[in-house]
């Protein structure tokens, strides 16, 4: 990910953490305990792969920046604002989350 306020490379951790309960379609989830999510599983496989990138995306921060302590520009300074281009040309994850928040999209 390119910091938003220099825009050098940042490493970001991302922490994400998600309970689901898995359950047969049309299944009765009543007895599911508060805080899962439910996951219906009908015919078709669980895809896995998909949920974990959704996870993944909502976990990501919107506009990535560094430690104020690291990064290359000074705190204080006039922070410019990156065009579209930049963004999407540096960070298409970043693009992606936030097609995934808007609703409209
Ligand atoms: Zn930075």
């Amino acid at each position: 990910m390119v910091c938003q306020r220099c825009l050098e490379l940042v490493t970001l951790p991302i922490h994400s953490e998600c309970d689901y309960a898995v359950v047969r379609e049309g299944a009765n989830t009543q007895s599911v305990p508060k805080g899962y999510d439910v996951l219906e599983v009908g015919e078709d496989p669980l895809d896995l792969l998909g949920l974990v990138e959704d996870e993944l995306l909502l976990a990501l921060p919107i506009v990535p920046l560094h430690d104020p302590k690291d990064c290359q520009q000074p705190v204080g300074l006039d922070e410019p604002e990156p065009s579209e281009d930049e963004v999407t040309r540096s960070n298409p994850f970043s693009v992606l989350a936030q097609l995934k928040r808007d609703p409209n999209v």
